[in-house]
């Protein structure tokens, strides 16, 4: 089976006529290795018309979306298909109440799928930033640059980015991570997690860097208005009018999850050819998780 690549909606349409063609899909990449029987560990297996697999052995039968963040999806795995499709390719914002109205779902069934959708979006850490990188926090429903004193009994909600830059100063990669207060404790994540120790990486003069450029080689330079970290600024602009005029209010505990989303189609900007395939193998990979875990909006 070939992967899906493109952006075009009436290919994919064509592709994607049926559940069941999302569920091959499905079984192709979940067993591309191998089929292991996830009861007894039998190798050997019967494929159904459903493209769920039967063991010879114990007879278990698994289907292609079981264990995956598309087990049990209400709706029916088209609809649920194109909904990764629109948020792996779109270029704007899209609420859980558009998408409701345009797959007839309520909106808290799509909030909740929307959400697993993000799970998936999270980065691997897997392949940290090197070379040029620039940090700085932020609050969101704030000023850009409205941190004076950086208050730490501001109720507003804090994040910290990294970019890396590529040679002609543009933005290759970036990462956010929602962050308690500014102190140095909070600051480290976004490092231990997403840059490499040998990133030349570049902060403002905030004294919470301090600790960790023991670990890290941090140049620290006046921020002068935003106007030494320009492409780190206009991408915290564009983060924050993109949860401002979609979501207007985002939870504490699901602010990461956006955070993942934004970061996901824009770290993948370059390669949108097959970015459908790539969510849906992340779709796949994830463990399912539990709507109890997805409840809060
Ligand atoms: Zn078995």
């Amino acid at each position: 089976m070939d992967i899906f690549k493109g952006q075009d909606l009436l290919a994919f349409a064509e592709r994607f006529k049926t559940d069941n063609d999302c569920k091959e899909y499905l079984s192709t990449i979940k067993w591309k290795e191998a089929y292991i029987c996830v009861k007894c560990g039998h190798t050997a297996s019967q494929i159904r018309k459903d493209h769920s697999r039967t063991c010879n052995k114990c007879s278990h039968t698994e289907s292609s979306s079981a264990n995956t963040l598309f087990h049990k999806v209400k709706f029916g795995l088209r609809k649920a298909f194109f909904i990764c499709f629109e948020m792996a390719t779109t270029t704007k914002s899209l609420s859980a109440s558009y998408m409701a109205v345009r797959y007839t779902v309520t909106e808290r069934t799509a909030r909740l799928f929307m959400h697993k959708v993000r799970e998936a979006m999270k980065s691997s850490s897997n392949n940290p930033m090197d070379g040029d990188v620039h940090v700085d926090e932020f609050v969101l429903g704030g000023r850009e640059k409205g941190k004076v004193g950086r208050s730490y009994d501001s109720k507003k909600k804090k994040a910290i980015t990294a970019i890396q830059l590529t040679d002609e100063g543009k933005v290759r990669r970036m990462y956010v991570m929602s962050i308690n207060d500014f102190s140095a404790n909070s600051l480290s994540p976004i490092f231990d997690k997403h840059i490499d120790k040998d990133a030349k990486v570049t902060s403002d003069l905030w004294k919470g860097y301090k600790p960790i450029s023991q670990h890290y080689d941090i140049h620290q330079i006046p921020s002068n208005k935003g106007l030494n970290f320009k492409a780190l600024h206009t991408m915290i602009h564009q983060i924050k009018s993109w949860i401002r005029t979609t979501y207007s209010w985002v939870s504490q505990a699901n602010v990461n999850r956006y955070f993942d989303e934004f970061c996901f189609r824009l770290n993948r900007s370059q390669s949108k050819n097959t970015i459908f395939n790539n969510l849906i193998v992340k779709m796949v990979k994830a463990d399912n998780i539990e709507h109890t875990k997805l409840i809060c909006s």
